[in-house]
């Protein structure tokens, strides 16, 4: 009779857990799974699908106004957040119980309650210990707010998607996704928005042109771009908040909104009492397995701070699952993942940046243009949409690609497949283009710009 009760337990039902305690129920194992929260985790509770949900509602103001170059004419469209709201939760849930289908269908147990680890094979929840031959820590991660004076003023991703009311004005303190994905969100649904970054240009990492590309037609939609600012404080006057930013100036708003990041939730886990290794973020080390320094312990996902995306945390629990349960060893491939803002526009990137390819080759070309999409035409909407290739001129394989303009998530997933299987410059050339679409100008690009 083996000694454990499960041969794994998996703490936290997100998108890493979840996709781990269902395969590796699959091939045979007993499995169990603790969540103390919500079922799917950040990305279907406050994350990635009631985020693309706000997006939909928000780009709405934007599409009745261009009806009206296609012959429309509209009553003044109205707008009500409490009923978005309403029917966003409706749907989160139903979400939410699709997980739970999920796992029963697969015949992980689902332990609700808070996991800590015991010793190197033990979980508590709510008091009761459950003995398993492996652990799988898959925790996510959670905002990380500086600590300012007033920080107990702000809100941060986790509030957004139950405010009762949408302010009149906002200030979104950060430069990564979650920043600029908010600032459109809440811009196209009538909010003033302003969005502070502390360094020169947004989105560090992304390439230069996109970056300044976005800022340029983010401006252009009446969001208001502060760069190379920072909050140093805020007070409460009234019913709205005060920001004093580093320059000494003052900004007066109804909410601020902090971006700047999320931390490994590595904390009241039992991570000190059995020693496991943390790096400095306060992430989970572990080895190509996924397995942290105390050989039965496991961890993927946002908890070790790799790649933050869900699609990644997938890719990691079904290589553990495959690995542990069914002798397969094909490791997750970290290059060339492909990658969506959901900004508006949105941006599209797989590859390197152009200042990266430099770096790593001898000699690249560029092949960029930045143009009108059709439908603008009519509309009157000066949104333009950027294209860019990167190309190592010695082998001729397309190295980066990005975009910014509508759809550029669908269309960019696309090109991530031809990268992975190598394309090159001249497969692009060869590939016949859809007419008409602004995609088909990623085979019609003929002149380097460089
Ligand atoms: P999570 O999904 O965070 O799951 C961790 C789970 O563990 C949670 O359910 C938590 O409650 C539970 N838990 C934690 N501690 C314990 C404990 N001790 N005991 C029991 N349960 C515990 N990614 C994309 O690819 N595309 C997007 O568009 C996108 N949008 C995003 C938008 C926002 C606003 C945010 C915040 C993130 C977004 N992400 C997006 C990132 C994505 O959500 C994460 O990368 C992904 O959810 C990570 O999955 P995970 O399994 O590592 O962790
Ligand atoms: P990011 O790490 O992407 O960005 C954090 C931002 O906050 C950076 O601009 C950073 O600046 C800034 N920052 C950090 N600390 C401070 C500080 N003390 N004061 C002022 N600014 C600060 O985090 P997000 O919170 O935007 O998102 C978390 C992760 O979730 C993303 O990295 C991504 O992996 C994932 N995500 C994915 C999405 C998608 O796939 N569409 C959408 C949303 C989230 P600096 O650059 O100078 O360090």
């Amino acid at each position: 009779m083996n000694k454990f009760d499960y041969d794994l337990l998996v703490i936290g039902a997100g998108s890493g857990g979840v996709r781990a305690a269902r395969m590796a129920s699959d091939f045979g194992a007993r499995v169990a799974i603790a969540e103390d929260r919500y079922l799917g985790g950040t990305c279907v509770n406050v994350g990635c699908v009631p985020k693309k949900l706000l997006f939909y509602a928000s780009h709405f103001s934007e599409d009745f106004e261009n009806a009206k170059g296609f012959g429309w004419t509209l009553d003044p469209p109205r707008f009500n957040w409490q009923s978005l709201i309403k029917d966003k939760n409706k749907e989160i849930e139903r979400l939410n119980s699709v997980y739970r289908k999920l796992l029963d269908n697969a015949g992980v147990e689902l332990i609700n309650g808070h996991g800590t680890l015991v010793d190197a094979n033990t979980v508590a929840v709510n008091g009761k210990h459950y003995a398993a031959e492996r652990i799988l820590i898959a925790t996510g991660g959670w905002p990380s707010i500086p600590d300012i004076p007033g920080k107990e003023h702000v809100i941060s991703s986790n509030e957004v998607f139950f405010l009762e009311t949408l302010p009149e004005k906002i200030i979104i303190v950060g430069g990564g996704y979650i920043a600029v994905e908010f600032a459109g969100i809440l811009n196209g649904l009538g909010v003033e928005t302003t969005l502070l970054y502390r360094g020169p240009l947004f989105l560090r990492g992304f390439d230069q042109d996109v970056r300044k590309f976005l800022a340029e037609e983010m401006r252009k939609k009446g969001i208001k771009l502060k760069f190379g600012t920072n909050i140093e404080c805020i007070d409460k006057i009234d019913r709205q908040l005060r920001a004093t930013l580093t320059d000494g100036s003052t900004l007066l708003t109804d909410l601020i909104m902090y971006a700047t990041g999320r931390k490994p939730k590595t904390e009241e886990l039992g991570i000190e009492l059995l020693g496991i290794t943390l790096d400095k973020n306060t992430a989970i080390v572990v080895n190509d397995q996924y397995q942290t320094n105390i050989p039965s312990i496991y961890a993927v996902g946002d908890v070790t701070n790799r790649v933050n995306l869900t699609p990644v945390a997938l890719a990691e629990g079904m290589f553990l699952a495959r690995f542990l349960f069914n002798n397969e060893d094909s490791p997750v491939e970290y290059e060339n993942i492909p990658t969506c803002v959901f900004s508006q526009p949105n941006i599209g990137t797989v590859g390197l940046t152009e200042a990266a390819a430099r770096e790593k080759y001898k000699q690249i070309d560029v092949y960029k243009s930045s143009f009108t999409p059709m439908k603008h035409t009519l509309s009157g909407d000066d949104e333009k949409t950027l294209m860019k290739l990167i190309v190592d001129k010695e082998t001729d394989r397309v190295v980066g690609v990005h975009m910014v303009g509508p759809e550029a998530g669908e269309i960019i997933q696309g090109i991530g497949i031809a990268m992975k299987a190598g394309a090159r410059k001249a497969d692009f050339d060869k590939t016949i283009g859809i007419h008409p679409t602004t995609a088909e100008e990623f085979v019609t690009m003929r002149e380097p710009a460089n």
